[in-house]
C-alpha cells in the first residue's frame, strides 16, 4: 500500500515508455527510503542505492552491488533508471562539447559541456522546447514538445560526467526550455543534485535563469530551493520587452523587478544574476545602459552581458565590440557588478539561444 501511494506521488517521473513503472534517478533520498521499507529492507540500503545511482552512475538495476536480493527484485518489478541515447555528439574548437540526447520516448533535448579551468559546466535542458516564445532564442521556434522529469534532467548529467575526463563542478538550468514553466520537477532534480549524499553539488553551483515567471521565483524563495536564481531580463522598457519576450505582457518589468527584490530579501540578501542579451539596435543604446543601471541601483545583482549569438533565419544582429564595452562602461561606472560573457561554443550553435531539438 505504501508504495502505491509513492508511485501516485511520482506518477510525473514515470516516462511514457515505463507508464507503471518509476524512474530511479528521479526519486530523492526520501523515496529511496520508502521504497526500501516497501521491499521490507533496512533503510541503510537506501544509502546505498543513493551512492550507486548518483555517485556511481549505475544504469542497470541488476548489477547495483551490496543491496539485498528482496530490495532488487523490488526494484526490478517497479523501477527503471532512465538512461537516455547520444544521438549527436559535437566539439567545438574551444573544447565545448554539445550532446543531442534521446530518451525513453524518441523525444530529444540538447545539453551542452563547457570547459574551463580544468571544470566542467554543464548546461541541462528542462523541456522539450520551450513555450515562452523569446524572439531571439531559436528553442522558442519548436515550441513546447512536453517538459522533462527529474530524472532525466539527472540522466543528462550522468551522460555529461560519464563522457567527461573532468569532474562536473557546475551545473546552469539554462537549456532548452523555461525551468519555473516546469517546477515541480526542475525542483526535484536541483534537490537530487544539490543532495550531499548523491549527486552533491554545492547549491552554490546550481544556476536556475527564468524568463520571468513571477509567481514561480516567490515559490523558489518559499522553498528555499537550494540553488542559485538568475533572471533573463533583456531589455528596460516594457515596450521593448513586451516585443521580444512575450512573458512581459503578463509579469512586467516592475513586477518582476519587485520579485526579484522580494527574493533576495527572502534568502538572506542572496545575489541574483541579471543576463542581458544584447541586440544590436533593440536594446544595446547608451540610454538602455543608463536605465539598466537604474534598475540595479541598491537592488543585489550581478550583470550578465550576452551579445547575441545569431542563427540562421534570425532576425536579429550581434552588437560590434566597441558598442557592448560602451554598455559595460555605464554600468561599471555605476558600481553595478557586470562582466560580458564571452560565448563558448559558438561554431557548433552550443552557445546560449542556439540549442534545439
Ligand atoms: S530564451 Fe529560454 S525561456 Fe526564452 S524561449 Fe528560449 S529557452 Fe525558452
Amino acid at each position: 500500500m505504501r508504495f502505491f501511494c509513492i508511485l501516485l506521488m511520482h506518477k510525473v517521473e514515470s516516462s511514457p515508455m515505463h507508464t507503471t513503472q518509476l524512474d530511479l534517478r528521479g526519486m530523492s533520498r526520501d523515496s529511496l527510503l520508502a521504497c526500501c521499507a516497501a521491499a521490507g529492507v533496512k533503510p541503510v540500503h537506501a544509502e546505498h542505492l543513493t551512492a550507486a545511482i548518483f555517485r556511481r552512475g549505475h544504469s542497470d538495476i541488476a548489477t547495483i552491488p551490496e543491496i539485498p536480493h528482496r530490495l532488487r527484485d523490488h526494484l526490478l518489478a517497479h523501477t527503471f533508471i532512465q538512461s537516455p541515447t547520444i544521438a549527436a555528439d559535437q566539439q567545438s574548437t574551444d573544447g565545448t562539447r554539445k550532446l543531442l540526447l534521446k530518451m525513453g520516448d524518441g523525444k530529444a533535448v540538447e545539453t551542452v559541456l563547457i570547459p574551463a579551468e580544468g571544470r566542467l559546466t554543464q548546461c541541462v535542458s528542462t523541456q522539450v522546447g520551450c513555450a515562452m516564445g523569446c524572439r531571439f532564442c531559436l528553442t522558442a521556434t519548436a515550441g513546447l514538445n512536453r517538459h522533462l522529469t527529474a530524472g532525466e534532467m539527472v540522466a543528462e548529467v550522468m551522460v555529461g560526467q560519464q563522457i567527461s575526463d573532468h569532474r562536473v563542478r557546475n551545473l546552469v538550468l539554462m537549456g532548452m526550455g523555461e525551468p519555473l514553466h516546469n517546477y515541480a520537477a526542475v525542483a526535484e532534480f536541483v534537490r537530487i543534485a544539490s543532495d550531499p549524499k548523491g549527486m552533491a553539488f554545492s547549491p552554490n553551483r546550481i544556476t536556475l535563469s527564468t524568463s520571468g515567471i513571477v509567481p514561480k521565483i516567490y515559490a523558489m524563495a518559499e522553498d528555499q530551493l537550494p540553488c542559485n536564481l538568475a533572471v533573463s531580463l533583456n531589455a528596460t522598457s516594457d515596450a521593448v520587452r513586451d516585443q521580444i519576450m512575450p512573458i512581459n505582457r503578463k509579469y512586467p518589468l516592475a513586477e518582476l523587478m519587485r520579485a526579484v527584490r522580494d527574493y533576495i530579501a527572502a534568502r538572506g540578501n542572496k545575489r541574483v544574476l541579471i543576463e542581458y542579451v544584447l541586440l544590436a539596435g533593440v536594446n544595446d543604446s547608451l540610454d538602455d545602459a543608463k536605465r539598466l543601471a537604474a534598475l540595479m541601483d541598491g537592488v543585489g545583482c550581478t550583470v550578465n552581458l550576452l551579445p547575441f549569438n545569431p542563427y540562421p533565419g534570425s532576425r536579429f544582429a550581434r552588437p560590434d565590440e566597441a558598442d557592448v564595452e560602451a554598455f559595460h562602461t555605464i554600468l561599471a561606472d555605476q558600481r553595478i557588478v557586470v562582466v560580458v560573457r564571452r560565448s563558448r561554443g559558438r561554431d557548433i550553435s552550443a552557445a546560449c539561444g542556439q540549442l534545439i531539438e
